[in-house]
């Protein structure tokens, strides 16, 4: 089987987040938009952030509020340090706090490393990573200020990055990505470790190959996903839900002994699949 088309979706439990306020960013397309909607789907209120396609956010948001709570649609580039800056202040103002971030805007500037110019380097670690760096650190002062509140959350908050597989696995032809990504690692544990006094929970998604915008490249010819399929021991292309059901239950209070972990949702990429037959 090569994905989950034609099976029943899975049901989220439509309490598991109920009075919380879910800030998900890059969440006009991809994993983003399947995350916040699934925030939704389990009671929470929602940002969707985006950078570009105003339409597309406010789609999604209006079916997020399909599930009985609020959502709106936010613009703003989370490379941008002022940008992110007013996003936090008008969801504070506007939904009261935040009490979970989804850090998932990404993006990639593919190129040979010796051929890759410095502005393909640095957009991708300014958005990959320091945009990730901005948001949680903006999120990070609200949990601060606002606290534990125990009727919502066991939690003060709850901060998830979204990583990749190439945090570990290194990528040719994707030197910047890689090194986002790898730096968006040792930033989640680092603030895991020194927010947790605090009951702020920090912790990562680490998705495989997921059917994306990002990679089309990767899966819309038969052979691109036959070449894929030997890089996953589980035999089928990840969707956005897979990663939107992980992104769910790490923010709910069902995970709220982990801390700065990393949850690779892969199908087994991650497992040197190159072994599988004896190496
Ligand atoms: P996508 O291209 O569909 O979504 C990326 C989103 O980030 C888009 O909405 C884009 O507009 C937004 N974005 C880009 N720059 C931004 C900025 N400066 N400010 C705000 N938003 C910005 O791709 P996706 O696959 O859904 O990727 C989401 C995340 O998942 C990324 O961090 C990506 O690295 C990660 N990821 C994806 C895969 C995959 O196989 N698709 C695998 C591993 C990790």
């Amino acid at each position: 089987m090569s994905s989950t088309e034609g099976a029943p979706q899975i049901a989220i439990p439509a309490h598991l987040l109920k009075g919380q306020k879910a800030l998900v960013t890059g969440a006009n397309s991809g994993i983003g938009k399947a995350t916040a909607v699934a925030l939704g789907r389990a009671g929470a209120d929602v940002v969707v952030n985006y950078v570009a396609g105003r339409e597309a956010a406010e789609k999604v948001a209006e079916e997020i509020t399909a599930s009985g709570v609020r959502a709106a649609a936010y613009e703003a580039d989370v490379s941008d340090e002022d940008q992110v800056v007013a996003m936090m202040n008008r969801m504070v103002q506007e939904f009261g706090t935040i009490d979970i971030l989804v850090a998932n805007a990404g993006l990639q500037r593919d190129a040979p490393a010796t051929e890759m110019t410095r502005a393909e380097w640095q957009k991708v670690l300014d958005v990959n990573l320091t945009g990730q760096f901005l948001c949680a650190r903006e999120a990070a002062k609200e949990f601060l200020r606002r606290g534990v509140v125990p009727e919502v959350s066991r939690a003060a908050g709850k901060i998830i990055c979204m990583s990749s597989v190439h945090q570990i696995i290194p990528w040719t032809g994707h030197v910047n990505y890689a090194a986002s990504k790898g730096g968006v690692q040792m930033m989640m544990q680092t603030l895991a470790q020194e927010l947790a006094p605090k009951r702020i929970r920090v912790n990562a998604v680490a998705p495989g190959a997921i059917k994306t915008p990002i990679n089309r490249s990767a899966w819309d010819t038969p052979e691109a996903q036959e070449d894929l399929m030997r890089l996953i021991p589980y035999k089928r292309i990840g969707d956005s839900d897979d990663i939107a059901n992980a992104v769910v239950a790490l923010a709910s209070d069902l995970m709220d002994y982990v801390v700065g972990a990393t949850l690779y949702v892969d199908g087994g990429m991650t497992l040197f699949p190159g072994f599988a037959t004896g190496g």
